[in-house]
């Protein structure tokens, strides 16, 4: 059983490419049948957004996304916010430093900014010259106890381990001296001056504590990876195992990120994407499968679920994310439950806003029907058309708006000599779909053109009763609208 996290850091909300992250997490957790954990990375207080934990909360709970340890549902393994776990970082940097893999940097942030700035300029990969590596550990711990200013640094090896990551394969590094590499061979910060922990130790420590054995991360993290396994050398510790997945571009190529509204998950909310369809998208973004269908919910992307990513980046197109939600939709007319009533509920209540265009449909409803009945039975007969409240009302318009022929859609028909539909279909007694259909059947028959004609007898009758050419099912229409306001509007275009 795979343990996994999402360890994001409360400086923004959740975004499609972080949940994309926290997914598949997710995913391998619950097909090994393990856990999963989160974690707030909130070390940066300096950057930290005041609502965007509760968010991030509230958004992983939509998405179907509950942790199995983490804030308010707690665990062995806590706290779960680094906030709360400074003295165990504190504890291990101070570890490193007594077994010689870290040493303290007294070096000022002056000193730091013009050694960076005077060995860029020579062309030196690394921004630091290691001048505290040197000092011994009498006069460090002399210089530390008299009070001077210093952080923890992590003395990188000349050689990092190689590791194997499961999507990119063997990494092996190039020796620290004389190669392009050689940026990575900076000795990362473990603790800042005010004794908190960067992201590395921080990362490090808590998914060795809480016994993560899979990290599934963004590949922006991978010129991290070879630090991170030199820390879990230096403590002694087996590293977990590392999947890096490529990250979400635009058509153009260019990182979709938290700053982009398009991509943060509030805006697909009000949008109304269905969280299945949502999820169901994300889980492609990077992944193939080797099922006949993409459409999936998150049941079945547990079952499917394997670390089968692409390498490289991910482009994201949304018209994928539209078609899935339309087949999701679809799924939950057929289901029936608390996803279709939460549809009917979305489309009565914009039809009840005093501030909607749509005021007349009680003119339509009329007396037979509760208005939530007649929207599920709209919903239904254009189920495969439903992508939120909004375009499916403005889609089936004429179904909720009276509508009358206006002068040029009648002349578009006035010089053929169409059938008298009003008074044909104003003998069907019963108004079931067999006897309309037989009406109309009757209708094309007498067509000079015979059968052939069926075609413009349908389109006539499609478009004086919804004054367009295309859409839901003819006799679905004439069902909804009834015998009164079907006859009413065919009168009106023919009389
Ligand atoms: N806190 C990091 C982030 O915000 C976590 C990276 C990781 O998964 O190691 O992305």
């Amino acid at each position: 059983p795979a343990r996994t996290r999402f360890a994001p850091s409360p400086t923004g909300y959740l975004h499609l490419g972080s949940l994309r992250t926290a997914l598949f997490n997710y995913l391998l957790a619950k097909k090994t049948g393990g856990q999963f954990l989160l974690r707030i990375e909130d070390t940066d207080q300096k950057r930290t957004v005041r609502d965007a934990e509760s968010r991030l909360f509230k958004d992983l709970r939509w998405a179907g996304l509950h942790w199995d340890e983490g804030p308010e549902v707690g665990g062995p393994y806590g706290p779960y916010r680094q906030s709360e776990r400074s003295q165990l970082y504190n504890d291990h940097a101070h570890q490193l430093l007594d077994n010689g893999h870290a040493y303290r940097c007294f070096c000022s942030a002056e000193r730091l900014n013009a050694l960076a700035e005077q060995r860029h300029k020579m062309g030196i990969a690394t921004d630091y010259d290691r001048t505290c590596a040197s000092v011994s550990r009498e006069e460090s711990d002399d210089r530390a106890y008299r009070g001077e200013s210093h952080v923890i640094r992590l003395r990188v090896p000349e050689q990092y381990s190689a590791y194997e990551d499961l999507i990119y394969g063997v990494f092996r590094p190039l020796k620290r001296r004389g190669h392009v590499t050689e940026s990575a061979y900076e000795d990362p910060i473990l603790l800042k001056s005010d004794g908190l922990p960067t992201y590395h130790l921080a990362n490090v420590v808590d998914d060795h504590h809480m016994k993560i054995t899979h990290v599934i991360r963004g590949s922006e993290w991978m010129p991290s990876t070879p630090k991170h396994i030199a820390m879990y050398d230096a403590f002694g510790w087996t590293p977990p195992q590392f999947a890096h997945v490529g990250l979400l571009v635009d058509e153009q190529g260019n990182k979709l990120s938290k700053r982009n509204f398009d991509t943060d998950i509030t805006a697909f909310k009000e949008m109304e994407i269905f969280p299945e369809a949502l999820a169901n998208f994300a889980a492609l973004l990077g992944w193939s499968h080797s099922e006949k269908t993409d459409i999936m919910d998150l049941q079945k992307l547990i079952e499917k679920f394997t670390l089968k990513f692409t390498k490289g980046n991910t482009t994201v197109t949304f018209e994928k994310l539209h078609f899935l939600q339309r087949k999701h939709a679809t799924l939950r007319i057929e289901a029936g439950g608390t996803g279709f009533q939460e549809m009917v509920n979305n489309v009565v209540q914009l039809l009840k806003d005093p501030d909607s265009t749509y005021k007349d449909w009680r003119k339509i409803v009329g007396s037979s029907f509760s208005l939530n009945d007649y929207v599920s039975r709209v919903i239904r007969a254009d189920s495969e058309n439903y992508t939120n409240a909004n375009e499916f009302v403005y889609r089936n318009s004429f179904l909720f708006n009276p509508l009358r022929p206006t002068a040029s859609l009648k002349e578009e028909y006035s010089s053929s000599d169409l059938p008298a539909a009003t008074m044909k279909l104003a003998r069907v007694k019963g108004w079931t779909k067999e006897e309309l259909m037989a009406v109309v059947h009757e209708m094309i028959d007498s067509r000079p053109e015979g059968r052939k004609g069926a075609k413009d007898v349908y389109h006539y009758l499609r478009k004086m009763l919804t004054g367009q050419t295309e859409g839901m099912r003819l006799y679905d229409i004439m069902l909804i609208l009834g015998r009164k306001e079907t006859l009413a509007r065919l009168d009106a275009a023919e009389n």
